[in-house]
C-alpha cells in the first residue's frame, strides 16, 4: 500500500539561484530520501508499468538521476541526452534557444532503432526548451516519442502546453506556481 507523504515537501527552495529573483527548485533532497525518491520513481512510471516502453532517454544532468531509476523500473534501456561535446562516440546534435543566447545537445547515432519506443525523462520543465529539443532530436532518430514525464512542471512557463503541442503527452508531480 502506499505510503503517505508529500513529494513536494521534499524539494528544498533555494531563492536566488543561480541569480537573483529565481526561485531554485533543489531535488538532492528528495533524491536524499529514500522513501521520497522511491515514491517518486513509482508515481512517475505508474502509467507505463507494463508497457513496452524500449528506452529511456534522460536529459543531462538530474534527468540522468531519475530517468535511470525509471529506466531500472520499466526493464527499459537508457539514453543519455547530453550537452555539447560530452559524448565519446558519434553524434547528432540540436541547437535550441535560451533566454539569452542558444545551446546545443546531443546523442549518439546509434543510439536509437527506427521505431523504438521512447519515455523522455529530466527533473523539471520550465519554457519547454530543452524538452522540445530533445524530442526533435528523437524523432529525427526514429525514434516514437510515448510520452514525457517530469518530477516538477512550472506551469507558468508553458513548457507543458508546448510539448502537448507536439503530441507528446506528459506526466508531471508537483506543480510551482
Ligand atoms: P526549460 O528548458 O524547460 O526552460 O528548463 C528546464 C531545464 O532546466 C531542465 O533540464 C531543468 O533541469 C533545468 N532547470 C531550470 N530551472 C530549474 C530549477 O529551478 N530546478 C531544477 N532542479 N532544474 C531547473
Amino acid at each position: 500500500s502506499p505510503v503517505p507523504f508529500d513529494i513536494a515537501a521534499a524539494i528544498r527552495t533555494i531563492p536566488d539561484h543561480p541569480s537573483p529573483g529565481i526561485l531554485f527548485r533543489d531535488i538532492t533532497t528528495l533524491l536524499g530520501d529514500a522513501r521520497a525518491f522511491r515514491r517518486t520513481v513509482d508515481e512517475l512510471v505508474q502509467p507505463w508499468a507494463g508497457a513496452k516502453i524500449d528506452k529511456v532517454a534522460g536529459i543531462e544532468a538530474r534527468g540522468f538521476i531519475v530517468g535511470g531509476a525509471v529506466a531500472h523500473q520499466l526493464s527499459a534501456g537508457f539514453v543519455p541526452i547530453r550537452k555539447k561535446g560530452k559524448l565519446p562516440w558519434k553524434t547528432v546534435s540540436t541547437t535550441y534557444a535560451l533566454e539569452y543566447g542558444t545551446d546545443q545537445i546531443e546523442m549518439h547515432i546509434d543510439a536509437i532503432a527506427p521505431g523504438e519506443r521512447v519515455l523522455l525523462v529530466d527533473d523539471l520543465i520550465a519554457t519547454g526548451g530543452t524538452a522540445e529539443a530533445a524530442v526533435k532530436l528523437l524523432r529525427e532518430m526514429g525514434a516514437v516519442v510515448e510520452a514525457a514525464c517530469f518530477i516538477i512542471d512550472l506551469p507558468a512557463l508553458g513548457g507543458a502546453d508546448k510539448l502537448r503541442a507536439l503530441g507528446v503527452p506528459i506526466r508531471t508531480l508537483v506543480s510551482f506556481e
